[in-house]
C-alpha cells in the first residue's frame, strides 16, 4: 500500500469516528493504568462492569491499598485472572506511592518496571494519558493490519513496529483507537462486516464479506461438481428447477 493510499485509508477512519476514544471506563491517568491492566485477556465490557462498582469506593493507589487485596478481588472477580490481576495491582499502588509519589509517571521505562504493567499496556497509557504517538497491537489490530496489507507481520511486535512506519504522521496519535475500534466492530475475526467496509478498495483480504443475498467474492473451489453446488449456493448458478421454471 502506498503512502496517499495509506493517507486516504486513515482520513476514512478519521472520518467515520473524528474523536476516537478507548471503551474502558475511566476519568483520570490512574483508572486507566488500572483499567488496561484489568483488561489483559479479557474483555473491556466486563472491566468496565467491575470499575463502575470499584472506582466510586477507591480511584487512587491510596484508596486500593486501604480496601485491600480481598476486597479489591472481590470487585474484581468477574474478570479474568482476577486473583493475579489483584495482586499486581496492590503492587502496582505500592511502587506508583514509594517511587511516583502516587502519580501515573509518563515514562515508558518506568511504566513497564510496574507489576502486571507490559509494552502494550505501556503503550495504551503513553498514548491516552499522555499524548504520545504510539501503537499498541491487540488481537483488533493485529487482524485489521494483516488483513488490509497497512501491516502484515507475524508477531504484534513486529506489526506495531511496522504500523508506527508506515502511518502518516498526522494520523499517529489516534492510529491506536482507529484501528482497534475499526477491528472489534466491523473487521471481526469470524465475519468481517465487508460490504460496509470504509476502506474496503485498500484491503487486501480476499474473500470479502457480501451484503446478504450477494455473492461471495471468493473464487469457487473444489471438484466440478462441487463447484457447481458451490455455484449454485452462491446464486451465480441456477438450479435446474429454476432453470426449467425460467424457460416455460
Ligand atoms: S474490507 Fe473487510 S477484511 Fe478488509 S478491512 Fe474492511 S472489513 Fe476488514
Amino acid at each position: 500500500m502506498n503512502l496517499a493510499q495509506r493517507t486516504e485509508l486513515y482520513r476514512r477512519l478519521a472520518a467515520v469516528n473524528p474523536n476516537p476514544r478507548s471503551d474502558l471506563q475511566y476519568s483520570n491517568d490512574f483508572e486507566l493504568l488500572v483499567a488496561v491492566v484489568l483488561s489483559a485477556q479479557a474483555t473491556d465490557v466486563s472491566v468496565n462492569k467491575a470499575t463502575a462498582r470499584l472506582w466510586p469506593v477507591a480511584n487512587t493507589p491510596q484508596a486500593i491499598l486501604a480496601l485491600g487485596e480481598a476486597r479489591l478481588r472481590d470487585y474484581i472477580k468477574t474478570i479474568g485472572l482476577y486473583q493475579t490481576k489483584a495482586k499486581n495491582v496492590i503492587k502496582l499502588c505500592e511502587q506508583l506511592i514509594a517511587l511516583h509519589g502516587g502519580r501515573v509517571p509518563n515514562d515508558r521505562k518506568a511504566l513497564e518496571a510496574l507489576p502486571g504493567v507490559g509494552s502494550k499496556t505501556a503503550s495504551v497509557v503513553l498514548n491516552v494519558a499522555f499524548g504520545v504517538p504510539t501503537i499498541a497491537v491487540d488481537t483488533h489490530i493485529f487482524r485489521v493490519a494483516n488483513r488490509t496489507g497497512l501491516a502484515p507481520e507475524k508477531t504484534a511486535d513486529k506489526v506495531a513496529a511496522k504500523l508506527e512506519k508506515v502511518t502518516p504522521k498526522e494520523y499517529l496519535l489516534n492510529a491506536h483507537h482507529w484501528l482497534i475500534l475499526h477491528g472489534r466492530y466491523l473487521c471481526k475475526a469470524r465475519s468481517p462486516e465487508c460490504w460496509r467496509c470504509s476502506i474496503v478498495e485498500f484491503c487486501k483480504y480476499k474473500p470479502k464479506t457480501p451484503a446478504a443475498g450477494e455473492a461471495p467474492s471468493k473464487p469457487l473451489k473444489g471438484k466440478p461438481v462441487a463447484r457447481k453446488t458451490a455455484a449454485r449456493k452462491a446464486g451465480k448458478v441456477a438450479s435446474k428447477t429454476a432453470r426449467k421454471t425460467a424457460a416455460r
